[in-house]
């Protein structure tokens, strides 16, 4: 069996993990525990059933799916018709588990194609790296997983380290199950992409404009096209379409929680290592850093042959704007004017094409809480759309992917057995969902803000051979365990 089709676990429901049974004794402790409540009932009430304990799925070892010769048909008569708009990692991640899923979907994209813009950058995999088998994807083309962290002062002593090969010299063994990998962002992308193969309702050119709710019949949905009107009905609509996403200002308007500036610009480039010297810092396995309390600069594998890097400093928002909008060979100029650290800095920063650089002020925006439910609509939104954060912590794209895999699971486990049809999908599917990415997303957002903050300013130097925003989290704990300055 070629592991090219996936169809969800029907021993798991995709879930990945299945109850254990109860053990004989729990199951023995519970009845006595039923009789003597028969006998004499306690003020408490009854005894609640003690819950099982969850283990991995034999059938698919945690994947929830399995091999399967072709995907399955979308199930219209079971599932909601989903409408994704966007096909950045949140979007393409989700109609890919609702493809293994038999869930019928349809997908819109501005742009006209995948390489319409270049979307380079590299991402770290770190919860996602684990997730991404989820996805049908076995193994990682292209990418790198680092053993070695440093980091730095502008002068070049090293001020923390950490990763494997601190304790371990030489050729290392490394569980890729346990590891960050590194991974250009459109490698993976392009994996993810591959799984939906040459499915029907991929609509790229497809920049969605409208929608209206349309009673019984579901949603009617309006995209532009080449300059012309087309619409399109569905019946669940999500918005995966970023930072600035239409789904969501359609939905909530302009103002509620609007884009909350964060202080800082961040220039990137990236490089290949032929054109670098051979240091120990550029042998592909390495990621550095180094700081002087305003600016800082990560310097990471992008693939097996390329680096990337990332200079960030604070700016007044109309600056980093400005300075954005002149484009590479300005910021290329401001990255060279601003730092002349220690080798080989200024040689990366020099060897660096400016077609390979571009620059962002950092914005993200304040949680959702229950602005999605008060609008009451089968209308909701994943990844940047929903929570956009500031890169430092490397989550963005890792939420954005577990985001798509739990919207995914949740229409299955809720339907498969229980036709949707006149179920009220934003009281019992929406807002359970969103509660719960709300959830893991809200403490995401904050810590990314917060190394924002440490990364530009003298808590960078605060020792410790971890992240610079643990250790800054650790120097200012009070007796009552809180940060003095979050
Ligand atoms: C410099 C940098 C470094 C980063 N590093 C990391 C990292 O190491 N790890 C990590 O996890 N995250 C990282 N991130 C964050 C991560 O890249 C994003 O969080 C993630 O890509 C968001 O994915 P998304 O699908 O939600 O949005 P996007 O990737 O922005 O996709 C949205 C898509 O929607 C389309 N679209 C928009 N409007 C419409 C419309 N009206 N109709 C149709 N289509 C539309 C867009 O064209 C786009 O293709 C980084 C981000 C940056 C900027």
């Amino acid at each position: 069996m070629k592991e090219s089709s996936w169809s969800v676990c029907k021993h798991c429901l995709g879930r990945g993990k299945v109850s254990r049974k109860l053990s004989k004794r729990q199951r023995q402790q519970f009845k006595e525990a039923c009789l003597k409540y028969e006998n004499e009932p306690a003020k408490g009430g009854a005894p609640e059933r003690p819950k099982a304990s969850v283990q991995t799925c034999e059938k698919c070892h945690g994947a929830g799916i399995i091999p399967h010769q072709k995907p399955p048909e979308g199930q219209e008569n079971h599932f909601p018709r989903i409408a994704i708009v966007g096909m950045g990692m949140a979007g393409v991640a989700l109609a890919v588990a609702c493809l293994h899923r038999g869930i019928p979907f349809a997908i819109f994209e501005r742009d006209k194609d995948a390489a319409e813009r270049a979307q380079g950058y590299g991402l770290t995999l770190q919860q996602a790296g684990r997730a991404i088998k989820s996805f049908g994807i076995v193994k990682l083309n292209q990418g790198v997983i680092s053993t070695r962290h440093l980091v730095h002062t502008p002068a070049g002593e090293v001020i923390g380290e950490w990763g494997a090969r601190k304790w371990v010299e030489g050729q290392l063994s490394v569980d890729p199950k346990r590891s960050n990998i590194h991974i250009a962002r459109q490698s993976l992308r392009k994996q993810l992409l591959a799984q939906l193969g040459d499915h029907p309702a991929i609509y790229w050119g497809h920049q969605l404009v409208s929608y209206q709710q349309e009673g019984a019949k579901g949603l009617k949905l309006t995209c532009l096209v080449a300059g012309e009107e087309r619409q399109f009905e569905a019946d669940l609509l999500v918005g995966a379409d970023g930072i600035r996403s239409a789904v969501r200002t359609l939905l909530l308007g302009d103002q509620t929680h609007e884009l909350r500036y964060l202080g800082c610009i961040v220039i990137l480039g990236i490089c290949p290592l032929a054109k670098l010297p051979e240091t120990p810092l550029l042998d592909g396995t390495t990621v550095f850093q180094t700081a002087n309390g305003v600016e800082r600069i990560y310097v990471m594998p992008y693939d097996a042959e390329t680096i990337m890097w990332q200079l960030s400093f604070p700016m007044l928002e109309e600056a980093a704007k400005s300075l954005s909008s002149q484009g590479p060979k300005a910021l290329k100029a401001e990255a060279l004017s601003r730092i002349n650290w220690h080798y080989p800095i200024p040689e990366i920063l020099q060897a660096t094409e400016e077609k390979f650089i571009s620059g962002y002020p950092v914005y993200d925006r304040e949680a959702l809480q229950g602005a999605l439910s008060e609008k009451a609509q089968p209308v909701t939104l994943i990844g940047d759309a929903a929570h956009p954060m500031s890169p430092f912590k490397g989550q963005g794209a890792n939420q954005a992917l577990l985001d798509a895999l739990a919207l995914a699971q949740a229409i299955y486990t809720k339907y498969q057995y229980t036709p949707w049809q006149g179920a009220d999908l934003r009281g019992e599917l929406l807002d359970v969902v969103e509660q719960e990415m709300i959830l893991r997303t809200d403490v995401k957002v904050k810590e990314s803000a917060e190394a924002a903050r440490v990364l530009h300013s003298a808590d960078v130097f605060l020792g410790g051979d971890q992240p610079r925003r643990a250790s800054a989290l650790k120097a200012c704990v009070h007796p009552n365990g809180k940060c003095a300055d979050p």
